[in-house]
C-alpha cells in the first residue's frame, strides 16, 4: 500500500486532500516527466457521488501505475511509500499528474 495525497478537488474521488477509493490507475506508459502522466481514475464531480461508492478519506491506496520508466515503478504497480497526486484546477484527468514520478 501506498500513502497518498491528492490536491483534485473537482474528482468525485477527493475528499479532504486524499482519495476515496481502494485502488487507483496511473497511467503514463511512456513517461519522461511528471506532466506525461496521469490519474486514470479521476471522476468528473457531479453532485456528490462517485462511482465506487466510497466516501471516507482512504489515505493508503492499491495503485497500479504504467509509467514504466518511474523509479518506483514494480511490475505495474508503485512500489513508493507516499506519493502525491496534482491537479487543483483539472478538470479532466489527463490535467492530472502524479507529481512523485522520478525518471529512473
Ligand atoms: S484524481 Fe485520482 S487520486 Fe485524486 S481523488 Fe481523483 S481518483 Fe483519487
Amino acid at each position: 500500500m501506498t500513502g497518498l495525497q491528492c490536491d483534485v478537488k473537482n474528482c468525485a474521488n477527493y475528499r479532504d486532500n486524499c482519495c476515496c477509493r481502494p485502488s487507483i490507475q496511473v497511467e503514463g506508459c511512456t513517461a519522461h516527466g511528471c506532466d506525461q502522466t496521469y490519474c486514470s481514475s479521476f471522476q468528473e464531480k457531479d453532485g456528490y457521488t462517485n462511482d465506487c461508492g466510497c466516501s471516507v478519506p482512504n489515505t493508503a491506496l492499491d495503485i497500479r501505475c504504467s509509467a514504466k520508466n518511474c523509479v518506483h515503478y514494480r511490475n505495474e504497480k508503485c512500489s513508493a511509500s507516499m506519493i502525491s497526486v496534482c491537479g487543483s484546477t483539472a478538470c479532466r484527468k489527463d490535467e492530472t499528474e502524479c507529481a512523485s514520478f522520478s525518471l529512473s
